[in-house]
């Protein structure tokens, strides 16, 4: 198995999305995001990489043969050992898993609404229903993402989130990586078995970030076997 999270370096697209933009979506040249996804390929040393149209939602699809074209859903997993399942985000947060035993990976992404409708527990309970994989047996990665020190929020927003807001001078900040720990702790990941980057995407200027420049790329989580 590997993974890893892209950052904004060693692609070919220009200002403002430089220069290693996965995104199709975003407003790029889109022969410059090709030869990026071709880099990250090459890099990965796999047959194919899948992309979702990423809606938000709480979809899951089961990848099965690899020929699948950018399936419209929020989740992916597969047991197909020549491709990489790839999450795009820029300040939300790219899950990936990896069940060792059944040797199986998956990809969620995790923004405030897809968290509010639980889709990184419905992606792990898609694998347990797919593979037969075991909870405690999960691994979980959580990538760089837009943390509580810059994600300023609505007062209209935060419900069900009460437990995971800090509130400073009448402000709402959101800290999303650790509502999603509770979730998959609750769901039996184990805590050891559960990595969360500490790089927020919005200070950290190697990564793409929505919230601080609009108009820009965006990043991915990648996991192949
Ligand atoms: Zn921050």
């Amino acid at each position: 198995m590997q993974y890893r999270f892209t950052t904004r370096f060693g692609g070919v697209s220009q200002a403002p999305f430089d220069s290693l933009n996965l995104a199709l979506h975003v407003g790029d040249d889109p022969l410059h995001v090709k030869k990026n996804r071709e880099l990250l390929q090459e890099n990965m040393g796999v047959s194919k990489l899948v992309f979702m149209d990423q809606i938000h939602d709480d979809k899951v699809v089961l990848i099965e043969h690899g020929d699948e074209e950018m399936p419209t859903c929020d989740a992916m997993i597969t047991e197909h050992p020549d491709i990489a399942l790839c999450v795009m985000v820029a300040d939300c947060i790219p899950i990936l898993y990896y069940d060792a035993v059944h040797q199986a990976i998956g990809v969620a992404h995790a923004g405030r609404a897809g968290s509010q409708l639980n889709i990184g527990q419905k992606c792990a309970l898609a694998m347990q229903e797919a593979f037969g994989t075991h909870m405690h047996e999960l691994r979980i990665f959580m990538g760089p993402s837009i943390h509580a020190c810059c994600y300023e929020v609505g007062e209209e927003v935060i419900k069900g989130f009460e437990k995971f807001v800090h509130i400073q001078d009448k402000k709402y900040f959101l800290d999303l990586q650790h509502y999603n720990r509770d979730v998959f702790l609750e769901l039996g990941i184990k805590p050891e078995h559960l990595e969360i980057s500490k790089e927020c995407s919005c200070s950290n200027h190697n990564y793409f970030s929505y919230r601080r420049d609009k108009i820009t790329g965006r990043f991915a989580g990648v996991i192949a076997l």
